[in-house]
């Protein structure tokens, strides 16, 4: 894709510039000039091999489709998708392979403004009424990062939001197979938050 893509899609990249070609796609994306947007074919689904830069954990949300926002074409990112990006064996499985077997150097935990199932947590925590079913495991998880930022903060959904992210990030850093490639240099997971209103993404200082 000639300069629109940068040394983040070259195999053995460093997380430093695959988090640059996935900041510059945002942008692209922001300013409305995107390069892949024409690409949704079959045609250009065939064209090419995997060989992704980046894996990207966002909420199942459908205002946040991770490859559009990131102006993003087939084979450059591999994208996990759960209820407010809450890990579980799968999705930690997930990575571990895309970074193991697929030598991908960065991993971006995406959050965004007035998620849901973060509000989901909020309300489970004021009513003290758990839901049920499996539902019930993704409040759990959200939980801790909304009793930080206290439930009776008037901002508690967006703080929560915040927190949660930075949790994650936390607990795939010390992930069993992640840690060393991370402690290694090689390897980067970062957080950040997705503006629905602007589109931007923005980073979130590990906290
Ligand atoms: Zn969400």
């Amino acid at each position: 894709m000639g300069g629109t893509s940068g040394q983040g899609r070259q195999a053995g990249g460093t997380p430093r510039a695959a988090l640059a070609d996935l900041l510059a796609g945002n942008r692209r994306f922001v300013s409305g000039q995107p390069v892949h947007g024409h690409d949704v074919t079959a045609a250009a689904a065939a064209s090419g091999d995997q060989q992704p830069y980046a894996v990207v954990l966002g909420c199942i949300d459908s205002r946040v489709p991770l490859e559009a926002i990131f102006d993003q074409t087939f084979g450059a990112i591999c994208v996990i998708r759960t209820g407010g990006h809450v890990l579980d064996r799968a999705v930690c499985g997930s990575i571990e392979y895309v970074v193991g077997q697929l030598g991908v150097p960065l991993v971006m935990v995406l959050g965004h403004e007035r998620c849901g199932a973060v509000g989901a947590a909020v309300d489970a925590l004021r009513t003290g009424q758990r839901p049920g079913g499996s539902l019930a495991y993704l409040v759990d998880e959200i939980a801790p990062a909304v009793t930080e930022a206290g439930i009776d903060d008037p901002a508690v959904h967006p703080l929560a939001i915040r927190r949660h992210v930075r949790r994650t990030v936390h607990t795939l850093r010390e992930d069993d197979l992640l840690a060393g490639p991370v402690a290694a240099g090689r390897v980067a997971v970062v957080g950040g938050l997705y503006d629905l209103a602007t589109g931007e993404v923005a980073l979130l200082d590990p906290g």
